[in-house]
């Protein structure tokens, strides 16, 4: 008997392996890793070719324009996106409220908000430890700024805004003094300047330095018809440790409250320690976290709705007294 021929041994070999299938596998692979390399998206090609160097093929031209269009159309999208947050940061607040001295804003329904406010910033890095803190707790606050800080430190200005706080006026350095006018406008009028050049938005609110409303400067900012903000629960966090600015903030908050913190003008590590804590225990109380101007805006709907509703109500009962048909005498058994 002759030994089998090596063609013939192959063939066997080779009809073996296909019967066993991982060859065709194998086929399959190469196939469609090939298909992929040659139908790849011609974008992602032309941008490869573009980053390893100038590279010559047909159709290049082409292939840069299409890859020039998504640039422009993912441009367009993320400045839609800009305008969309410039108008959802639009922190006017209701012309009722202009030139008038706030320290909480109830709400008719009761609704439990309240309205976490930092003072004397921007300083990181409190600041920055903050925006950190609130972003991670979904929270929108208030940011009260030192004229002269926003000019040192403008980055962190344009931070609490792009963060979506609300930006306001706390005077350009911090006098607590008797004002002349002119002292007193250019403190407020400087840093609404600046805040303005820095991000865009101009201040709508003022908190005079220290609390005090009679040395010129909240007079100066309620004339030109920014709302003077003072607090109704205080942190002391200018000198109480982390565990007693919870609790004191704890006792204090009040549905439509407004709470005064600091994270300029000194060390303030212990807010930021305090902060996470507070957040927490305020939610599980049931409060909302809003900024200022969303407080005065949601005061204005709420009256502006039950007036809305005794007026309905009004008009209908004149409408019921029209409507009405003339008294009738009272039926009689007539048999
Ligand atoms: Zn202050």
């Amino acid at each position: 008997m002759s030994s089998p021929k090596p063609f013939q041994t192959f063939c066997q070999w080779w009809w073996g392996q296909l019967r066993a299938k991982w060859l065709l596998y194998i086929v399959l692979a190469i196939t469609t890793l090939t298909l992929c390399v040659t139908f790849q998206s011609p974008i992602s090609r032309t941008a490869q070719a573009f980053v390893r160097g100038p590279v010559a093929y047909s159709g290049l031209t082409a292939r840069l324009n299409q890859l020039s269009s998504l640039a422009n159309q993912a441009w367009a999208n993320q400045l839609e996106l800009l305008a969309q947050q410039a108008e959802a940061m639009n922190f006017t607040v209701p012309e009722h409220f202009r030139g008038k001295t706030i320290r909480s804003v109830p709400l008719p329904s009761g609704r439990k908000v309240i309205a976490l406010t930092f003072d004397d910033g921007p300083l990181d890095p409190y600041t920055n430890d903050i925006l950190y803190i609130l972003e991670n707790n979904d929270v929108k606050a208030t940011f009260f700024l030192i004229g002269r800080s926003v000019q040192a430190f403008p980055n962190r200005a344009k931070h609490i805004q792009m963060k979506g706080h609300a930006l306001a006026n706390h005077s350009w350095s911090h006098p607590y003094a008797q004002q002349s006018p002119a002292g007193a406008a250019a403190q407020i009028d400087n840093t609404d300047t600046w805040i303005k050049q820095t991000t865009g938005f101009t201040p709508t609110l003022f908190r005079p330095p220290g609390g005090i409303l009679n040395n010129g400067m909240a007079g100066y900012a309620a004339q030109k018809g920014q709302v003077v903000v003072m607090w109704s629960a205080d942190s002391k966090d200018y000198y109480a440790s982390a565990p007693n600015i919870i609790k004191r903030v704890m006792a204090e908050a009040s549905p439509g409250g407004i709470v005064l913190f600091h994270d300029g003008g000194g060390n303030r590590s212990q807010t930021v320690l305090a902060l996470p804590f507070i957040i927490k225990q305020l939610r599980e109380q049931g409060y909302e976290f809003v900024t200022v101007p969303e407080l005065l805006k949601l005061y204005e709907e709420e009256v502006k709705a039950i007036n809305a509703a005794k007026a309905a109500e009004t008009a209908k009962a004149a409408e019921a007294v029209q409507a009405s048909p003339p008294a009738q005498p009272p039926p009689t058994l007539g048999y």
